[in-house]
């Protein structure tokens, strides 16, 4: 048995209170001020801590299978613990694509083996994640459902006609499992790296027009709502997402979404030139769009917080953007950009922040993590508020170091992450 001593748990009125916390081999088993270690047993000293339920990640490229030179499960999930996260989702854009009974196998046969903290899987909606797909080359739900698909995403891609997207829907809704969607009309991207407005112009990049999301988005709430499936839309980055969203909850459709780090904390105005660190999709949007998403969060309609976690190469991001391919790695430096950017400043709520991380993204989903309380898997992180660092690729434990954000100094940083009752990543 271990008792972590000493923490403060911020409770529900945002409070810091001292608390104790007894682990039994993976559970906890006790929480509170009159919990006191006994003789002989394991202390972990979390003195002048924040200890909180470990962060879930329902949006992560691991890479492995197929490829292992950007990321494996192994380092992917190690970076993750570093972060804080003990529960992540694996998105489906690998090679092979998790989209039969087989790779779904396989794949679960490798996290089993590599992965240091929880790994959720998702299946593919189509086959080989095709965009263009038509309904008879969609996965067969029930075989990769029930080989342990979490929910089901063609992440990198977005599903481009209605009829795939709705038989997909009603697929899914039939067991009981989400849909999870990259918004993105090929018909709309226009060949752009960046967002389409005033930094692509002066730089001379070619942009993506907001309304390639959310023409998708308002298709496929209209979907939901005829399908009744659950319908989450990943990494949501304009102002008119979050409306359409907005209203379609209103509407009473079962539509959740997630919003990115990077796209809460950097506009177009941030980007500092033509470069490949800088390119992500959806693209960093206008200072309206990132304060629509800010707004979003604050009252409910962006249930959650994901990273999108995205390595690659380092020759595959040196170049300009439009050589470059999109994506930023953010598992590791999450809670530490967004506590600085808007807990410190006061925007949001320390509390705030812990539950979009954590039992809200578990709320989403209805998975049985996020929370600490008796009973629970012993799944926890120690977080030094005070703790000051700046932001270098040295200290990455994913093998991607594709980040826009080194020399950024911020505090509140993870120094010691459990998963199920084992220190998976600590602080040396
Ligand atoms: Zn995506």
């Amino acid at each position: 048995m271990t008792v972590i001593a000493n923490g403060f748990i911020i409770n529900e009125f945002n409070e810091p209170t001292r608390c104790n916390i007894r682990l039994e081999e993976e559970k906890i088993v006790e929480i509170g001020s009159d919990v006191k270690p006994l003789p002989g047993e394991k202390v972990i000293d979390a003195t002048d801590l924040i200890v909180t339920a470990g962060f879930i990640d329902v949006h992560v490229h691991l890479r492995e299978p197929g490829f292992e030179q950007k990321e494996t499960i192994a380092s992917g999930t190690l970076a993750a613990a570093h972060g804080g996260f003990t529960t992540i989702c694996a998105m489906p854009n690998t090679n092979p694509v998790p989209d039969s009974a087989a790779n779904m196998q396989a794949l679960n046969k490798r996290i089993k083996a590599d992965a240091k903290i929880r790994v959720l899987p998702y299946g593919a909606i189509t086959k080989q994640l095709k965009a263009d797909a038509t309904v008879e080359e969609l996965v067969d739900f029930d075989e990769v459902g029930a080989n342990g698909a979490f929910a089901f995403s063609d992440d990198g891609v977005g599903v481009q006609t209605a009829g795939t997207m709705y038989k997909a829907m009603a697929e899914a809704a039939r067991l009981n499992k989400a849909i999870v969607a990259h918004c993105e009309d090929n018909s709309l991207i226009l060949g752009g790296s960046m967002h389409d407005g005033r930094r692509s112009e002066q730089l001379g990049v070619k942009g993506i027009p907001s309304v390639c999301e959310s023409v998708q988005i308002a298709r496929d709430v209209l979907l939901a709502e005829a399908t009744g499936a659950h319908y989450h839309v990943c990494h949501v980055s304009t102002v008119e997402s979050v409306r359409v969203i907005r209203d379609a909850k209103a509407a009473g459709i079962h539509v959740t979404c997630e919003v990115c780090p990077h796209h809460l904390i950097s506009d177009e105005n941030d980007i500092t030139g033509d470069t490949g660190n800088w390119k992500m999709n959806p693209p960093l949007r206008a200072t309206r769009d990132r304060q629509a998403l800010i707004a979003g969060l604050m009252d409910g309609t962006i249930d959650c917080i994901s990273t999108d976690h995205a390595p690659h190469c380092e020759h595959e991001k040196c170049g300009k953007m439009a050589d470059s391919a999109f994506g930023i790695v953010g598992s590791e430096t999450a809670f530490a950009q967004l506590y600085t950017h808007f807990v410190k400043t006061k925007i949001f709520t320390l509390k705030q922040l812990l539950d979009w991380m954590s039992s809200d993204v578990a709320r989403t989903f209805n998975l049985p993590y996020g929370k600490l309380e008796v009973g629970a898997s012993a799944d926890i992180v120690l977080i030094d508020l005070d703790k000051e660092k700046t932001i270098t690729t040295d200290d990455f434990l994913s093998q991607g170091k594709n980040t826009p954000y080194t020399g950024q100094t911020c505090s509140g940083w993870p120094v010691h992450t459990i998963y199920a009752g084992q220190t998976v990543w600590m602080e040396d």
